[in-house]
């Protein structure tokens, strides 16, 4: 049986393909001589954001009640969300309570938002979200869905983007990056002066002090979370640091792991909503903590996946991932980590045949700035997607098993492998139906052995 990803390899355009390899792959290259400039050692680094990501989830009901009780006395309001269904009535409520229906929403990036489908269910209430991350615009313009967790369109290219401009006549067609920066600058500077209210995610909640910290590299977020009157973050509920000082680490790490940067151009410390005598910044704070299946994964066998702090790398470096880019794994976590946070939210029997869709080669755990053993979880999965029969590759092990503990029909067996060129194509499976079986030659092994067996 072939995986989704494995049937969408098949029909993944070319261009596509290669926009995905051209863009992930130098961020890979000179990852580690980022994080290498800010840490000396990046190794060092990563067994920092693992500790204390661990330590994170070993105390996390402790660590959310201080969060919570912080930002209330900052003036943030604090709403709880079971799932998404509930994500979405609470964030609905807040949108109808401040604002009238028609009314424009700006939105910056934010993957938990995405995860629960805000956009569908804000335009059904007949507000107007407009997502203001550049990638994620494009998205939004062409019906499309975000291929990447840090590069929502690592997947086009910027004539591809120009295409999109011209017809939502934003501007006339080029291919100069800046230029067109600059039209959907104007088009959602517009949209900033509109919009009574932002919506954003967190990348950071400071458990310590009650701060939200976002981080980015378009001014979007600033715009979306300071000029308009109020402003909802939707935050998964793993995405917490014990303390300030964390920062310190973690800023240098999520930019070094995901972008290959130092720091990020723009870091929002968000600490309460506008205070008497000021002159900027919403009157409402709220904060919507996302349970969403996390709980259910924290008490599990993939609890560790929590310390995420979607930073792509391993999107990044994963071969499979590279070939086929995000749309192949039909969810919104793609690549290594959706491989096993998708089945982990969604369930096994849902999503588990994404455990099959990598080469098992390690190199996203070797790039994770938390040091998340992908690979052995994605191993746990496919144990657990065979018994739940969700996998099945087509390989008879029963029948392996009965040569493999049985000598003589081994050695037969062995045999017959110079014939195995003879098997008539329809017996032929993916593999050698387009490649030449090796020929064998000299002797083979057992007789090698016996001979120089001493
Ligand atoms: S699993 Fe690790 S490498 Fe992948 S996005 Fe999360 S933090 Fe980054």
């Amino acid at each position: 049986m072939s995986t989704r990803v494995d049937k969408y390899a098949t029909t993944i355009p070319d261009v596509q393909s290669k926009n995905v390899l051209k863009a992930s792959a130098p961020k890979t290259t000179h990852r580690v001589e980022a994080l290498e400039k800010f840490f000396g050692s990046a190794s060092a680094a990563q067994d920092f954001g693992a500790a204390t990501k661990g330590y994170v989830l070993d105390h996390l009901g402790e660590l959310l009640q201080q969060f919570e009780q912080k930002c209330v006395e900052n003036g943030i309001q604090v709403h709880w969300a079971e799932d998404a269904k509930e994500a979405n009535e609470i964030i609905l409520g807040i949108c109808r309570e401040a604002a009238p229906a028609g009314s424009t929403i700006v939105k910056a990036k934010s993957m938990a938002t995405e995860e629960i489908h805000l956009n569908e269910h804000l335009e059904a209430a007949g507000f107007k979200p407009v997502e203001t991350d550049l990638g994620e615009f494009v998205v939004q313009i062409d019906g499309d869905v975000p291929t990447h967790i840090v590069t929502p369109i690592i997947h086009k290219n910027r004539f591809e983007v120009s295409d999109s401009f011209v017809r939502e006549k934003l501007g006339p067609k080029t291919d100069v990056p800046e230029e067109l920066a600059a039209q959907a600058r104007k088009y959602l500077r517009q949209k900033f002066h509109e919009a009574p209210i932002g919506i954003s995610g967190v990348n950071f909640g400071i458990a310590e002090t009650g701060r939200i910290v976002l981080i980015e590299n378009e001014g979007n977020s600033r715009l979306s979370t300071t000029m308009t009157d109020t402003h909802i973050a939707v935050m998964g509920l793993e995405k917490l640091l014990p303390t300030e000082a964390d920062l310190a680490t973690f800023l240098p790490l999520l930019a070094g792991s995901a972008t290959n940067q130092r720091i990020t151009t723009y870091c929002h410390f968000i600490s309460s909503p506008r205070k008497p005598g000021e002159n900027d910044g919403p009157a409402a704070v709220h904060l919507v903590i996302l349970d969403n299946g996390r709980s259910k994964i924290l008490n599990g066998p993939f609890k560790d996946i929590l310390r995420c702090i979607r930073c792509g790398a391993c999107l990044n470096t994963c071969p499979v991932y590279r070939q086929v880019g995000g749309h192949g794994y039909q969810h919104v976590y793609s690549g290594p980590l959706g491989a096993v946070l998708a089945p982990g939210l969604e369930g096994v029997e849902v999503y588990g045949d994404l455990a099959k869709a990598s080469s098992l080669c390690g190199a996203c755990e070797e790039v994770c700035p938390v040091r998340i053993p992908i690979p052995s979880m994605l191993l746990k999965l496919r144990d657990e997607g065979y018994r739940k029969k969700v996998i099945n590759d087509g390989i008879p092990w029963s029948l392996f098993e009965m040569g493999a503990t049985r000598p003589f029909l081994w050695r037969s067996g062995l045999t017959m492998v110079p014939m195995a060129g003879l098997v008539p194509h329809p017996l032929k499976n993916a593999w050698t139906g387009v490649r030449e079986l090796p020929k064998r030659e000299g002797e083979s092994f057992r007789a090698w052995w016996s001979k120089h067996e001493k």
